[in-house]
């Protein structure tokens, strides 16, 4: 594990993993081997300064949601969550091309979808197609791209209404799936999209796993064109919760710190929406005067926001031990009459 001189303050302690996050025997296997792995440093961690160059964070969480071993911090100057220490770039490679990700994200471990599961799960994704074309004249957007496509169920919608789609993913197999369904999707990242520009280029549940969400950005920013728009939707750090925190997710943005550090790159925000309770999404397009509003305050807001959720926990968490929540449940709901 390299040094950095990174300091931790502990704001409260690990919660208690109540009995909700079921885990199959062989999810508990994968992730008890990765622990280890991390701990004897099998698997290398590295500690990097915040992206506002500051090394000084509380602690939030030492394990995640699967119980893997994931220091979860928040900057004390500017209020963005992330790892502290994270996956070096080989542990990082490790995590996403053993399908160690994908296997142990849900219990009955990773699947392609089928074409009819796959059709069926594309008609829920008008929503993002509406958020993402939010503030923007659909019938200028000829050319979509996404970048972490999967099996390119977002583009397809863009396909079915005549545009010209184009998605990259690492994983060959959801790929393939998504060539099926007649879409142009290649495996890898940035270099599939060689010197084409788009009118609309999608990252959906992308930029939180980026090592350099920034310098990613700068990079995706050369294949928008002039008038193109970013569409970036990612989970929303305010709806703070234990199931949301992740050894994959290295950065939890508010809107407001996602607006702060993609200003430098010279653009701002065209329309915001809120996805669903735990994710946001904002487009973005080129302007002259990028947003300069700062982070005074978000750090406390985040600050009162986690204690308050680790109290509400806390309390939970007694009464499941006593066996009083359905009484309180019920207590609560007469109130609430
Ligand atoms: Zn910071």
């Amino acid at each position: 594990m390299s040094r950095a001189a990174i300091t931790k303050h502990r704001m409260f302690y690990d919660p208690s993993y109540p009995a909700e996050i079921e885990q199959s025997p062989r999810q508990v296997e994968m992730v008890q081997k990765y622990n280890r792995d991390i701990l004897d440093g099998t698997l290398s961690m590295e500690e990097v300064p915040c992206l506002c160059g500051s090394t000084e964070f509380d602690l939030v969480a030492t394990y995640d949601r699967n119980r893997a071993y994931q220091p979860i911090v928040l900057c004390r100057n500017c209020g963005l969550m992330q790892c502290q220490p994270r996956h070096t770039a080989e542990t990082n490679h490790w995590f996403y091309s053993s399908d160690y990700y994908r296997d142990t994200y849900k219990p009955g471990g990773f699947k392609v979808p089928t074409k009819e599961e796959f059709l069926a799960q594309a008609e829920s994704r008008s929503a993002l197609r509406e958020r993402a074309l939010r503030g923007l004249d659909p019938a200028r957007i000829k050319t979509v791209a996404e970048i972490g496509c999967a099996n390119g169920i977002n583009l397809y919608g863009f396909h079915q209404m005549g545009k010209e789609v184009f998605g990259c993913d690492l994983s060959p197999a959801m790929v393939e799936m998504g060539q099926s369904m007649g879409m142009n999707l290649q495996v890898g990242s940035l270099e599939t999209l060689g010197d084409r520009k788009f009118d609309l280029i999608i990252l959906s549940h992308v930029l939180e796993h980026m090592r350099d969400p920034v310098g990613e950005i700068r990079r995706i920013l050369r294949h928008l064109e002039d008038e193109g728009a970013l569409y970036i939707e990612v989970p929303d750090a305010r709806a703070f919760f234990l199931t949301a925190l992740q050894a994959a997710h290295l950065y939890y943005f508010t809107p407001r710190t996602l607006i702060h550090y993609l200003a430098p790159l010279g653009i701002a925000p065209v329309s915001e929406s809120d996805a669903d309770q735990i994710h946001f999404g904002i487009v973005f397009k080129r302007t002259e005067t990028p947003p300069t509003s700062g982070l005074a305050g978000e750090y406390e807001m985040l600050r009162k926001l986690i204690t308050t959720v680790d109290r509400r926990d806390r309390l939970r968490d007694v009464l499941v031990r006593c066996h009083l929540l359905p009484l309180a449940r019920f207590i609560r709901r007469m109130f609430n009459r």
